[in-house]
């Protein structure tokens, strides 16, 4: 019984971290989160790097920024040490906001001031109209099991 269940273990190829249980590709010793938990410890830098990359192309935007252009910015800009979730947190801005990351690109704001500008341009009345409908949505979310509809 218990051979049946090391062998079976041995074939699913788990990840190599102690106490971890997931499921790794063959090629890796590790699995995906226990990789970048490593790389976060190891390369904070790179980690952050990476992390960007992949949420522009989950956002669908452009990234041709090259390791050592984001090392060069985060450093020099101060973003590697003031990036978090305060007010007073540097964030990545991009300076047109229809093109993608690029070096000329990218600016360190404080995130406070790169909420502002995303709710700049949207008047006041549309902001009251959006808030009262997602309000009339959530209100009719709650109401389950009655007749939706009649908007
Ligand atoms: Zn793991």
């Amino acid at each position: 019984m218990c051979g049946f269940r090391f062998s079976a273990r041995r074939s699913m190829k788990l990840c190599k971290t102690k106490r971890c249980r997931n499921p790794k590709p063959h090629w890796r010793r590790f699995c995906r989160k226990c990789q970048w938990r490593q790389l976060k410890e190891r390369d904070p830098l790179r980690y952050s790097f990476y992390h960007l990359k992949n949420r522009a192309k989950q956002r669908g935007h452009e990234f041709s920024l090259t390791f050592d252009q984001y090392k060069d910015f985060a450093l020099k800009s101060g973003y590697f040490e003031r990036k978090g979730k305060t007010a007073e947190s540097l964030s990545i801005n991009r300076i047109d906001n229809s093109r993608g990351y690029h070096a000329d690109n990218i600016e360190a704001v404080t995130l406070s001031y790169n909420s502002r500008l995303k709710y700049a341009p949207i008047p006041q009345w549309l902001k009251d109209e959006i808030l009262g409908k997602s309000k009339a949505a959530s209100a009719a979310a709650m109401e389950r099991g009655a007749v939706v509809g009649g908007c």
